[in-house]
C-alpha cells in the first residue's frame, strides 16, 4: 500500500456525540440518496454496519458496487485494498472513498511490487524449465494484483481458492488453458507447474493440502532473504511457493484453543477461516471463507452451538442474530481487526458530509495501467468455474462466487 495519512479531522467530529453523528449521517444519506451505496464489510462494528446499504465480504460489496446504477460515490467501509478492488471493477466515474486513509491490512502490505519483481527473477531464473504461475489472494494491493495478471495467474477469494489454483495447475499438463498466455512464458513443454502464492501463506497451505498435496512440497518464501530463506533445490522441487504473509487477526487461533474447547464444550462445533494456521485449521470441524461461515450459521437448526475462528465482530453479530444457537469466539484472544475499526461514525460522517458540499475526500484511485492488468487478473478469476472448495476435514461444499 502507497504510504498514506490520513488528515486530522475537524474538531468538530470529535466532539459530536454517537446520536447527533447518526443523525447528520442520515440527513446526509438521505440528501445524497441513490447517487451515493454505502458498503460495509462483515468485520465493521455496528454503528457502522446499521448505514451500510449492502453487508458482504471484500469481493462481494466490490460486485454488488459494480452493479449499482447511476451511483456517483461508493464510500467502501473496509479497508483499503478493497476500495482498490471496487475502484477497478466500478466504472471509472464513480468515486470510491474510503472514510479513513489509515485503514489498510496488515496482510496485504506484507507483499509490495519491489519485493515481488525481485522473487519472480529469481525463481524464473532457478527454474527455466517449469511454469509459475502467480496466484494473489484478493486480500493484496492493486499492484500485486497487476503483477499477477501481466504475469499469466489470476486472483483468488477464500472462497474460490481451490478453484483458481486447480485451474493454473492445469496449465502445463495438457488441459487447454482458458486464456493463451504464450505471451507470458507457458511452456507447453515445461517439466512441472508451479505457483507462487501471495501473501497469505496460511490460505495457500490449507487450499493445497485439502487438494492433496504434502507439507513438503510447499516452501515459505521469505522477501527479506536471499532465495525467500530456501536452497535452491528446495525451490526446484517445490508445488507451492507461499509468500510469508499472514492474517495478524487469524494468526491469533491457535491449536490448543480447539481442545480448550473440545474439552469445555464436547458438542460444539469449531467453524475457522481458512486464514488460520494449517494446525488450527486440522483440528477444527469445519473451515471456509466468510460467505461459508456466515452461510453456516444461517442454515443451521436451533440449539446448534458453534466456536468460530475469524474476526470478533463478525461473530458477535451472528450471535445477536442468532439467539437460538450459542455462539462463541473460539478463544479469548483480542481477535480485532484493528486497522477495520478505524472506521468509525466521524469518519463516515466527515466523508458523507464532504460529499453533500461537492467535495470528494479520501477518494481511492488506481492509476490506469495497473487498472488494466489488475482488472485481467480478476476477469480471470470471474471466468473460473468451480463447484466449491473444502479446505478442512470433514468440510461441507463450500461457498462459490454467488
Ligand atoms: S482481518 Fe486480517 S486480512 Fe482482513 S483486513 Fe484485517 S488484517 Fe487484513
Amino acid at each position: 500500500m502507497a504510504l498514506v495519512w490520513q488528515q486530522p479531522l475537524p474538531a468538530i467530529y470529535t466532539q459530536l456525540s454517537d446520536p447527533e453523528l447518526r443523525l447528520r449521517i442520515a440527513a446526509a444519506r438521505e440528501t445524497l440518496g441513490s447517487r451515493l451505496a454505502i458498503l460495509g464489510h462483515h468485520y465493521q462494528q455496528d454503528a457502522i454496519i446499521e448505514f451500510a446499504d449492502f453487508v458482504g465480504d471484500s469481493f462481494e460489496l466490490s460486485r454488488k458496487a459494480a452493479e449499482q446504477k447511476g451511483v456517483e460515490y461508493v464510500v467502501f467501509c473496509g479497508v483499503h485494498f478493497m476500495a482498490e478492488s471496487a475502484d477497478i471493477l466500478t466504472d471509472e466515474k464513480v468515486s470510491v472513498i474510503l472514510p479513513d486513509l489509515g485503514a489498510g491490512c496488515s496482510m496485504a502490505d506484507m507483499a509490495n511490487l519491489e519485493q515481488t519483481e525481485d522473487a519472480w527473477a529469481q525463481l524464473t531464473q532457478l527454474c527455466p524449465d517449469q511454469t509459475i504461475v502467480p496466484i494473489t489472494y484478493m486480500n493484496s494491493s492493486a499492484a500485486i494484483k497487476s503483477f499477477v495478471g501481466e504475469h499469466g495467474g489470476a486472483v483468488c477469494t477464500s472462497s474460490n481458492c481451490r478453484n483458481v489454483l486447480e485451474w493454473a495447475l492445469s496449465r502445463s499438463m495438457g488441459v487447454p488453458p482458458m486464456y493463451s498466455d504464450n505471451e507470458h512464458g507457458r511452456d507447453a513443454h515445461a517439466t512441472k507447474t508451479k505457483i507462487l502464492f501471495f501473501p497469505d501463506q496460511h490460505l495457500g497451505r490449507n487450499t493445497a493440502y485439502a487438494m492433496g498435496y504434502p507439507l513438503d512440497k510447499m516452501i515459505v518464501w521469505d522477501p527479506r532473504q536471499d532465495l525467500g530463506g530456501n536452497t535452491e533445490d528446495a525451490i526446484r522441487n517445490a508445488d507451492f511457493v507461499l509468500w510469508k504473509g499472514h492474517c495478524s487477526v487469524h494468526a491469533l487461533f491457535r491449536p490448543e484453543h480447539v481442545d480448550e474447547v473440545r474439552a469445555k464444550y464436547p458438542q460444539m462445533k469449531v467453524l475457522v477461516h481458512p486464514e488460520c494456521k494449517w494446525e488450527v485449521v486440522q483440528k477444527a470441524d469445519m473451515a471456509g471463507s466468510t460467505a461459508y461461515i456466515v452461510k453456516q450459521i444461517e442454515s443451521a437448526p436451533p440449539g446448534s452451538q458453534w466456536a468460530i475462528g475469524t474476526e470478533v465482530h463478525l461473530i458477535h453479530r451472528l450471535a445477536q442474530q442468532h439467539p437460538e444457537q450459542k455462539i462463541i469466539v473460539l478463544s479469548d484472544c483480542q481477535c480485532l481487526c484493528t486497522t477495520m475499526f478505524r472506521i468509525d461514525l466521524p469518519h463516515l460522517c466527515w466523508v458523507l458530509e464532504n460529499l453533500v458540499d461537492g467535495k470528494v475526500v479520501n477518494e481511492i484511485k488506481v492509476d490506469p495501467k495497473t487498472r488494466q492488468w489488475a482488472t485481467v487478473a480478476l476477469e480471470r478469476m470471474l471466468a473460473i468455474k468451480g463447484t466449491g472448495n473444502p479446505i478442512g476435514k470433514n468440510q461441507p461444499v463450500g461457498t462459490t462466487l454467488d
